[in-house]
C-alpha cells in the first residue's frame, strides 16, 4: 500500500509522458534567452520558430511538434529532451513543484522514500 502524501517527493523516470501531455509549456523571458543561447540562435528567431502565445494570452509557450500528436517540439524519440540542460521551470518542476489533476495516471515517477 502506498503512503503517498501531497508532500511526497518523486524521482523522475524519464518516461517522457509529460512531454506528450497537451497544454501550455510556459516560458519566461529569461528562459527564452537561455534556450535561444543553448540552440545558438537569435531570440527573435527562437520566438518565431518555437513559441506561440499561451492559452490565456499572457505570455509564451513552447509549441508542439508540427503534425505530431501533441508532443513537445523538443522531444526526440520516446524520451530525449533536446533542451534538457536549459528546459523550462515548468518541465523541471513537475511533479515535485506542481501537479495537474490525474497526473499519477500518466507519470511514471516513483516516490522517493530515502
Ligand atoms: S511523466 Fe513523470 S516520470 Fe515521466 S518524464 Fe515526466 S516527470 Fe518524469
Amino acid at each position: 500500500m502506498s503512503n503517498e502524501t501531497p508532500s511526497s517527493r518523486y524521482l523522475c523516470q524519464r518516461c517522457g509522458n509529460c512531454c506528450r501531455w497537451p497544454g501550455d509549456v510556459r516560458i519566461t523571458d529569461a528562459e527564452v534567452k537561455k534556450i535561444a543561447g543553448f540552440l545558438g540562435i537569435r531570440e527573435p528567431d527562437f520566438i518565431e520558430g518555437y513559441t506561440r502565445l499561451n492559452s490565456n494570452r499572457t505570455g509564451l509557450s513552447i509549441i508542439d511538434r508540427p503534425g505530431g500528436a501533441g508532443e513537445c517540439i523538443f522531444l526526440n524519440g520516446v524520451n530525449e529532451c533536446l533542451i534538457q540542460p536549459v528546459k523550462p521551470l515548468q518541465c523541471s518542476g513537475f511533479p515535485n513543484q506542481w501537479r495537474f489533476p490525474g497526473w499519477r495516471q500518466i507519470c511514471e515517477a516513483i516516490e522517493d522514500v530515502s
